[in-house]
């Protein structure tokens, strides 16, 4: 963790790679084996010495390559941890990851309410092959959290903002309990990035889907481990790191191409969270029961104020409940087909607004049992929002499409 507080200071200071010509933007270098000056180098490179965080050199391709550390540093500036790592996508980071930290028999504890993939991960692949047992619980009652430590816990799972259903959770609070009891606090931020720091807060790990805002044009699946030197260094050995052996490593052009969009994710983060809150603060003005942490109604409204960076809002997600899925997709059919309100799919970030009834889709791997649980009605719509176009022109297209399917009261 670095002293300084800010994640843009801490971004644009990491973001000094000149090209090889001196060009303004960091060269791609495609290479994926690097030679060494001297015979004896190669060794110290097996042996985990002499890497480029240790002021030597790079080795080969898997482990990364310049392009890939740079993008790799400039993440870990973000979220103010010394090392990142990038990865070929959000689940290979979080795969990796908890791989690395529970050997067989440990226990996890998640939030009952995460995405789709991570749930199936942690409910069905882990314990199935690696024999790593997850208590899933309700993250924003710590005492629920408390009352699931075994001695076999090795480790605290949670999203920043649950996906769908955009509880927070107290990162502060989970932080404390995870160091009492020598646990791992690993924190999900993808739907949070810039808004909430949660090593600021106390967490260990931070992992991203960059396919999402951090990315921002659903056009790259991409992923990031950001945590200490020591724990990526132990991910990238080559007898016992997942990194290493299962060989989720990035692609150099991937990592060129996600750099390109760095440099404006702030503004990108500002204008999701504007036009987020313009539009639920209209639908609730107009008699729709919308959830979204920036609205004094939700049940952590108050909990985001007090970990969160306000100069970023409250973030670009909100969901409605239309009651039921015909109803739920009666509206999104409107919204796209006759008025281009966005587009209706799955994902987040993106600069126009994307669409899903979450139940029936990101949410599936869940039973209906579990869906209750966490919240998932079958109406819920979640509604990811772009900035395309003018606020007034969206909210004018979103009013229609709900006047027509009858959701408005007069
Ligand atoms: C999309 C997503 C993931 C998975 O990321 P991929 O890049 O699709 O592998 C993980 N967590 C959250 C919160 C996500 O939204």
């Amino acid at each position: 963790m670095t002293d300084n507080q800010d994640p843009v200071e801490r971004m644009a200071t990491a973001r000094h790679e000149f090209g090889e010509h001196g060009g303004v933007n960091m060269s791609i270098e495609a290479s994926t084996t690097f030679t060494v000056m001297e015979a004896d180098t190669l060794p110290a490179l097996f042996q985990g010495e002499k890497g480029p965080s240790q002021g030597g050199c790079y080795l080969y391709g898997r482990h990364f390559n310049p392009t890939v550390y740079n993008l790799g540093q400039q993440l870990a500036a973000l979220e103010g941890t010394d090392a990142g790592y990038c990865t070929a996508s959000g689940m290979s980071a979080i795969s990796s990851t908890l791989i690395q930290l529970c050997q067989p028999g440990d226990e996890i504890i998640a939030a009952h309410s995460i995405y789709g993939g991570t749930f199936a991960l942690l409910n069905d692949l882990l314990p199935a092959k690696n024999h790593i047992k997850t208590h899933f619980v309700d993250i924003t009652d710590i005492k629920a959290v408390k009352a699931a430590i075994t001695t076999k816990t090795k480790v605290i799972y949670a999203e920043t903002l649950s996906n769908p259903t955009l509880r927070v959770a107290p990162i502060p609070l989970l932080a404390k309990l995870a160091q009492q009891h020598k646990l791992t606090l690993v924190i999900d931020n993808t739907f949070s990035p810039l808004i909430i720091n949660p090593i600021n807060l106390g967490a260990d790990i931070v992992l991203h889907s960059l396919t999402k805002f951090i990315n921002g044009a659903s056009d790259i699946i991409a992923g990031a481990i950001c945590a200490s030197q020591d724990f990526i260094l132990d991910m990238m050995d080559l007898r016992q790191g997942t990194l290493m052996l299962l060989g989720p490593t990035m692609d150099p052009e991937v990592a060129f191409r996600i750099s390109m969009r760095l440099p404006h994710l702030p503004l990108r983060i500002k204008e999701h969270s504007q036009r987020a809150r313009f539009i639920a603060n209209k639908l609730t003005e107009n008699g729709i029961k919308v959830n979204y942490p920036g609205l004094p109604t939700h049940p952590d409204h108050q909990l985001f104020k007090e970990i969160a960076n306000p100069e970023y809002g409250f973030g670009g997600i909100l969901t409605l409940d239309m009651g039921t899925e015909t109803r739920a997709n009666e509206l999104m059919n409107c919204l796209q087909n006759e008025h281009q309100f966005g587009y209706m799919a799955v994902s987040l970030g993106y600069f126009d607004t994307l669409m899903s009834c979450s139940g029936s889709s990101t949410s599936s791997e869940l039973s209906d049992e579990d869906k209750q649980k966490a919240g998932i009605s079958p109406g819920l719509i979640r509604l990811a929002i772009g900035y395309t176009g003018s606020a007034e022109q969206r909210w004018q297209q979103l009013y229609s499409a709900l006047k027509k399917i009858d959701a408005l009261k007069e």
